[in-house]
């Protein structure tokens, strides 16, 4: 089965199956990250009220174009940071997010597999054409990037309209991704600014006279205030979208709102 447009073969996506195992483990990634107890709280997880998922497919995304981008900026990572020797760990990974394909990972440039929910319609375009850092709201908490979660709760919130909800047995679509975090600014939400990239290493500014080798290579926003935590890239080639997920939420019980 192929997604994309018959007149860029060459950057077309093809989707395959994924093994049993890969499929258990992905599945038990997302059930491990799936918190009830979270679903509804925060403004971007308004009127949903599930208390479960059902994960009912996942390919396996290959797409030469971009995956030679996503190499080729690892590279220049590599470089950049003299083999990741300057790198500092992203620690707290989740159990199941840390352990998913370690061994093929490059742990030392913080590559790691993030969810990210976005439409249907997004998400094909997405694997065809790759992350367009160009069509992101620039009003979003860390500006005008592309966002990860490493909890499934938050990118789910993200799957439908947020002033539409889809009815509760809906098939959703959702990816994971590998994605180069790198080197990480960490921001809380009080600091955070409305970045095109990220900032200076020397001086945290976004704009300054050090060259690209003195940038962050993405921004981590956690702390207080926030549910979740936030991995913002601002280069689409940081990232590969290599798994496409089919969901459905399942379930429901009282709002949470009178706790909140
Ligand atoms: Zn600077």
């Amino acid at each position: 089965m192929a997604y994309g447009y018959s007149h860029a073969s060459w950057s077309q996506a093809y989707l395959e199956d994924v093994s049993n195992s890969t499929f258990k483990q992905i599945e038990k990634m997302i059930h491990s990250t799936f918190d009830p107890c979270r679903v509804g709280r925060g403004r971007d997880a308004e009127d949903l009220d599930h208390c479960d998922i059902s994960v009912n497919d996942i390919q396996r995304v290959k797409n030469r174009k971009i995956f030679r981008e996503y190499c080729d900026f690892r590279d220049e990572l590599k470089e950049k940071t003299c083999d990741g020797d300057n790198v500092e760990e992203i620690e707290d990974f989740p159990q199941k997010v840390w352990s998913f394909k370690k061994s093929r990972r490059h742990v030392d440039l913080n590559e790691i597999y993030l969810f990210h929910g976005t439409s249907e319609d997004s998400a094909n375009m997405i694997i065809n054409e790759g992350f367009d850092t160009g069509i992101t709201n620039p009003r979003n908490l860390y500006g005008r990037g592309i966002y990860f979660a490493e909890e499934f709760t938050k990118a789910d919130q993200y799957t439908d309209d947020r002033d539409d909800r889809d009815p509760h047995g809906t098939e959703l679509t959702l990816l994971l991704c590998k994605v180069l975090m790198g080197n990480a600014f960490m921001c809380g939400k009080y600091d955070a600014e409305k970045w095109k990239q990220p900032p200076c290493m020397k001086c945290d500014r976004s704009k300054c006279r050090h060259g690209w080798k003195h940038r962050y290579d993405s921004v981590l926003g956690s702390g207080h205030g926030m549910l979740f935590r936030e991995f913002v890239v601002y280069d689409g080639r940081q990232v590969f979208p290599e798994f496409i997920i089919k969901y459905e939420r399942l379930g429901g019980w009282e709002p949470l709102h009178e706790y909140e």
